[in-house]
């Protein structure tokens, strides 16, 4: 044999990592004893266990105590117990924690990847050189949160005990991403691991107890969905962090809706990777190995979807199919695997049955000659093409190791393609044009866009979805932001003002000369109401005082139809947008006299009190208008030669129900903020005083917003915020009102999961410094972070 035909024939030795350590640890540690209530191990109350299988052998791995509604009380009680004193504790001892914590995982650091590998079925290489490094640097990294909070937050404290459930493909990132933010925060904590993956939690409590976290403040419980919901029901959990499927997801919004829990989801993708005709393409299918064979492609964010330029498309298939047939399957603990075992049977089952349903459905599959390893559960590299738009592996995530590719012709067919989907959770963008990029980049209904490149997370940069990839963050500040709530004591139960239905001969004498045709504001123009019924309005002393339109659902869908339709306003600069609203500001003050009066006339305020409502809602307008240019997003520097932008981006079309509380102030309380992040705004006034509204309509007229930036359906509150939370188009929802209406936006919201806040029934200072601010600047845009990685 000569040195060629040697070279030729090489092929790897297995290079297996030892498993000693982890066995010798596992027959150690009482598994069956493995919830850690109150800083102890120890068994649930009912002697339940379930069985925890090895993916890669599909044989027994342990057996795990599994944790029902008792020991659950038992956990919350212990967070309960440790709360007052671990948010009363100085900044730097949190800061000291969790340091502790990430110090103590890097010296157990080859045990974390072992443990993890065996119990998840992941390459050895990614556990050891992605998860737990990365797992680690969330600690350290929040350790700095902890000690700066008070600076960098005032006025916000921890949200309280928080109920955290996460997955099995990242076990013990995912339970980082959660623990680490919370004790910052300085909440406490109940976690539950997926019930395919419980081990390495289970040795993150050893650690805890280990460097000594304060009993009580992490606690974490072991079990499936009905663990899940004793969780979500327990009345003292205040938050809810949620990570796992939309279809989850969905039964958490339902379940927590009305409830006053804070939460945050979490939820699947179907992400696009982009590849542009200029694109470098050895380095793309390197990236698009990393985007979906990474975790054998059971990654929220894998770049599922591959959209190609139809001029290289050919050429880019054959170098995929060619480093398709080098990927080395088998062994999780081979360190030269790159594609391990599925987690489990029912996983693997529901990649077959979606591969063969798309394949019905007329798409292609090529898979590389491999042979899988006879025992364990494993599925090989698969590409699809062929695929129509509709086909279910283009809409569906599939949570596996299989590849839909797609073309596109240009630029705007490649972002078309790329944002058609329910999902919205990351992208990645190849080309060498950097303008190219970072134009198509902000156009992407993605929370995280990397450019060049996939996969790359990091705790200073925020993670997290649009749209049915849920909402809120984990990592950066606005992952800190998710466990925090004000300081300020709850404000007393809200209550609507009883409504009045006047008689027209009430009306004070001379006022109907001229009779007002009621009328809503859809589109940039006072519109009659789609079955023009009107409602009669009465004035503080209950006498007629007007007609309001009476809207309905179809004056909804008109009014988010011109909403959506709105596109000047989101792309104006953020200068012109603040502009417009000073215009609008300075239109209101011209006509403040007849708005104090009118307040007065039709609320019983006096004078004095109307006239300070109308000058406040001058001055909010103000601030949000000075605002609108300065609430900026941030610069990332991720330990990599990059950045990542975290661009602030409008929600998109929001649904606002303002209060009868203060019924010119809380309504542009909420439309400002709104309108100067650049969304396109839906509003309900108050039902009791809707004339307000009608009255600020003329000033809108006068004060260039483009048509269809701001659109006033008055009405029926209950009707109409059913309907905005029901509707599809609808991005987000801020709802002020009584507890009932609270509930029902959210608990309706779950179609397209559209982002919530209420006042959780309770009343609002208007008045108050708080009612205005950062807090709901931040709740108008998303974040969304574009990786930028840089050098030749
Ligand atoms: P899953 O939704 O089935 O389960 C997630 C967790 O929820 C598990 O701990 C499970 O026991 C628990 N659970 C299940 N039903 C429940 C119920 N009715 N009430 C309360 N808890 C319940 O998800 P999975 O199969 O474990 O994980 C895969 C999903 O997670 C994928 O959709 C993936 O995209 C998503 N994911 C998202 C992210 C992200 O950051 N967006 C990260 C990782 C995974």
């Amino acid at each position: 044999m000569n040195v060629l035909e040697r070279y030729v024939a090489m092929d790897y030795g297995p290079a297996p990592e030892p498993r000693g350590e982890a066995d010798k640890w596992l027959k150690a540690r009482n598994t069956e004893a493995g919830l850690f209530i109150g800083g102890a191990f120890q068994a649930a109350e009912s002697g339940a266990t379930f069985e925890v299988i090895e993916p890669a052998t599909g044989r027994p791995l342990a057996r795990v105590s599994e944790a029902d509604a008792e020991d659950i009380a038992a956990a919350v009680e212990a967070a309960k117990k440790a709360l007052p004193a671990w948010r009363a504790a100085s900044g730097f001892d949190r800061a000291r924690v969790l340091y502790a914590i990430g110090r103590a995982m890097q010296r157990n650091a080859r045990l974390f990847a072992v443990v993890e590998s065996i119990d998840n079925g992941k390459p050895i290489r990614e556990s050891r050189d992605i998860d737990v490094p990365l797992a680690i640097r969330h600690f350290i990294h929040h350790a700095g949160y902890a000690q700066n909070l008070e600076r960098d937050f005032p006025g916000y404290v921890g949200a309280g005990v928080v109920g955290q459930i996460i997955p099995w493909n990242f076990p013990l990132l995912m339970l980082s991403w959660k623990i680490a933010p919370a004790l910052a925060a300085g909440c406490t904590v109940v976690l539950k691991p997926a019930e395919f993956t419980p081990l390495s939690a289970i040795l993150f409590a050893e650690i805890c107890e280990q460097v000594g976290v304060p009993k009580g403040v992490v606690n974490i419980v072991q079990g499936g969905p009905a663990t899940g919901t004793a969780i979500l029901r327990h009345p003292d959990i205040a938050k809810i962090a949620f990570t796992g499927s939309s279809e989850v997801g969905r039964i958490i919004r339902r379940e927590t809706a009305g409830s006053g829990k804070k939460l945050s989801l979490e939820l699947g993708g179907k992400s696009p990777f982009i590849v542009f005709e200029d694109a470098d393409l050895d380095s793309a299918v390197e990236g698009l190995v990393d985007g979906i064979w990474f975790n054998q492609g059971q990654v929220c964010c894998a770049g599922s979807r591959l959209l190609v330029h139809e001029s290289i498309d050919d050429a880019f298939i054959v170098k995929v199919k060619d480093r398709m047939n080098h990927l080395r399957i088998g062994d999780p603990l081979d360190k030269n695997t790159d594609i391990g075992a599925i987690v489990a049977a029912v996983q693997l089952d529901r990649i077959r049955n979606l591969v063969e349903e798309g394949i019905r459905e007329g798409g292609i599959a090529w898979q590389p000659d491999c042979a899988l390893p006879e025992e364990g559960f494993y599925y090989p590299p698969t590409l699809i093409t062929a695929l129509a738009p509709s086909n279910v592996l283009v809409q569906e995530e599939i949570f596996g190791p299989v590849l839909a590719a797609m073309t596109f012709r240009n630029t705007e067919e490649a972002i078309e393609l790329a944002n058609n989907t329910r999902y919205g959770l990351a992208a990645s963008v190849w080309s060498e044009n950097i303008n190219l990029a970072l134009h198509v980049g902000p156009q992407l209904k993605a929370g995280v866009v990397w450019v060049n490149g996939t996969n790359m997370f990091d705790a200073s940069s925020g993670f997290g979805g649009y749209r049915e990839s849920g909402f809120g963050r984990e990592g950066g500040r606005e992952g800190l932001v998710e466990y925090l709530v004000p300081a300020r004591a709850k404000g007393a139960i809200y209550k609507p003002m009883p409504l009045v239905e006047p008689d027209r001969d009430t009306a004070p004498a001379g006022m109907l000369l001229i009779d007002r045709t009621p009328k809503l504001f859809i589109g940039g123009k006072q519109v009659r109401p789609d079955a023009n019924y009107a409602m009669r309005v009465a004035d503080a002393k209950g006498r007629f005082a007007g007609e309001g339109g009476l809207g309905n659902r179809k004056d909804i869908r008109d009014a988010v139809s011109a909403a959506r339709a709105c596109v000047a306003w989101p792309a104006a600069t953020a200068y012109n947008r603040a502009q417009v609203l000073y215009f609008l500001a300075e239109n209101l003050s011209v006509r403040a006299n007849e708005f104090a009066f009118r307040l007065a006339d039709l609320t019983g305020a006096r004078q004095p009190n109307a006239r300070s409502e109308v000058e406040l809602s001058i001055e909010r307008l103000f601030y949000y208008a000075g605002m609108a240019d300065k609430f900026e997003g941030a610069v990332h520097n991720p330990p990599l030669r990059g950045v990542a932008l975290a661009m602030h981006e409008p929600v998109g079309v929001l649904g606002i129900v303002a209060p009868d509380e203060a019924p010119l102030l809380g309504l542009v309380s909420l439309i400002a903020p709104a309108l100067a992040m650049g969304n396109t705004v839906v509003a309900v006034p108050s039902q009791r005083w809707p004339l307000i509204a009608t009255d600020l309509y003329q000033v809108f007229e006068t004060s260039d917003l483009p048509p269809g930036s701001i659109n006033i359906v008055t009405g029926r509150i209950a009707e109409l915020t059913l309907v905005l939370a029901r509707h599809d188009d609808v991005d987000g929802l801020w709802v002020v009102a009584d507890g009932d209406t609270c509930r029902i936006a959210e608990l309706e919201s779950v179609g397209n999961l559209k982002r919530v806040w209420t006042n959780a029934g309770k009343a609002i200072d208007w008045r108050a410094a708080d009612a205005e601010g950062e807090a709901f600047l931040r709740r108008a845009v998303e974040v969304k972070n574009i990786w930028i990685p840089y050098g030749d």
